[in-house]
């Protein structure tokens, strides 16, 4: 724990704190008689959401780490000289809200709760510097709110996107069908599902390259994404097969759309990076239509079983 060899402040000292900018000096002298200054070595705990705390530091010399939970493995924020901290649970009269620790060797000057309490009474530089910092840490934990829910946001994004097309990918598909599934079937409402299969592809790559392979997989998503309805999703399930879920639209439309989209991608022309044509792809397509007997999976059973059939009857067609 700390260094008890306790000593008295200068008030040269205090008046260069934040804490006391403005006092009077009689206030500076009576404060300096009232709280100490001590050494904490580097990694000295100061404050926990474990344990009460009934003082408030302001650091001299060195630097404090704050994590906001006790478990959290990176420092949430740093202290420089100036900063105090342990304020907030004096004024609240409740546990830290955050862990406080010495990141260095540090010199720091310790304000008994009763004794702040006192300065605040005062003096009004003291409360209204103890607002100006209290205002300016809850703008910074905004701030680290909003970054870290954009982080979040970003997580679960690439979690369930695929890097190359920008699809949704197969872990999001597996999540969200069963739900739109059951959805669908709550309300009384169709639902049709595609599988889509680039025919021949091995060959394709093995004649023009991965990355000529690449291109045609990016071209075949951003066809579909160009083609299909707002309601409707487009997803990668894997290598070259991709599926697409139509809500509330029936078999026949379904079968439509499903014919389109296949004249569309063999119609779609595949260039290199560098603006080079390469051959369009054709893609075989099997249909499933969910009805109330049916779950998620036996529709994708289903628009699976169609799809072979559509390659078995000679590929670049649409089966139901
Ligand atoms: P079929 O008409 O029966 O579907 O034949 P196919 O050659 O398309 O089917 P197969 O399953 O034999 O081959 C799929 C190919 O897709 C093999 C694999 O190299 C390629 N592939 C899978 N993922 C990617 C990828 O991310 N990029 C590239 N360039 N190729 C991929
Ligand atoms: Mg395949
Ligand atoms: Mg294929």
């Amino acid at each position: 724990m700390m260094d008890k060899q306790a000593n008295m402040p200068s008030r040269e000292t205090l008046a260069a704190l934040p804490l006391l900018a403005g006092a009077a000096p009689e206030i500076l002298d009576w404060l300096a008689r009232h709280c100490s200054v001590s050494d904490a070595p580097a990694g000295t705990l100061l404050l926990s959401p474990e344990q009460t705390n009934d003082r408030a530091f302001v650091v001299l010399e060195g630097r404090l780490e704050v994590h906001l939970a006790n478990q959290a493995p990176e420092a949430h924020t740093w202290l420089e000289a100036g900063s105090c901290v342990g304020e907030m649970s004096i004024i609240e009269g409740t546990y830290p809200s955050a862990t406080v620790v010495t990141a260095s060797d540090c010199r720091l000057l310790a304000i008994e709760g009763e004794v702040l309490w006192s300065l605040i009474n005062r003096s009004h530089a003291v409360a209204r510097n103890l607002l100006y910092t209290l205002s300016a840490r809850v703008r910074q934990d905004n701030r680290v709110i909003e970054q870290s829910l954009q982080q979040q946001r970003q997580f679960e994004k690439s979690a369930q996107t695929d890097a190359l097309t920008g699809l949704w990918n197969r872990r999001w598909l597996d999540e969200m069908l069963p739900r739109m599934a059951d959805r669908c079937v709550m309300n009384n409402q169709p639902l049709s599902l595609l599988i889509l299969d680039i025919d021949h592809f091995k060959s394709y790559n093995d004649t023009h390259g991965h990355l000529a392979g690449d291109r045609a997989l990016q071209t075949v998503a951003a066809t579909l994404s160009d083609r299909i309805r707002p309601t409707d999703v487009a997803a990668r399930y894997g290598g070259e097969e991709f599926v697409v879920i139509m809500p509330d639209t029936a078999r026949d439309g379904a079968r439509i759309i499903a014919e389109r989209l296949c004249i569309a991608i063999r119609e779609q022309p595949i260039v290199r990076a560098d603006e080079s044509p390469l051959p369009a792809v054709t893609v075989s397509i099997g249909l499933g239509t969910l009805t109330d007997e049916r779950s998620a999976e036996q529709l994708f059973e289903a628009a699976d079983a169609a799809l072979y059939r559509a390659k078995n009857a000679g590929r670049n067609q649409v089966a139901a």
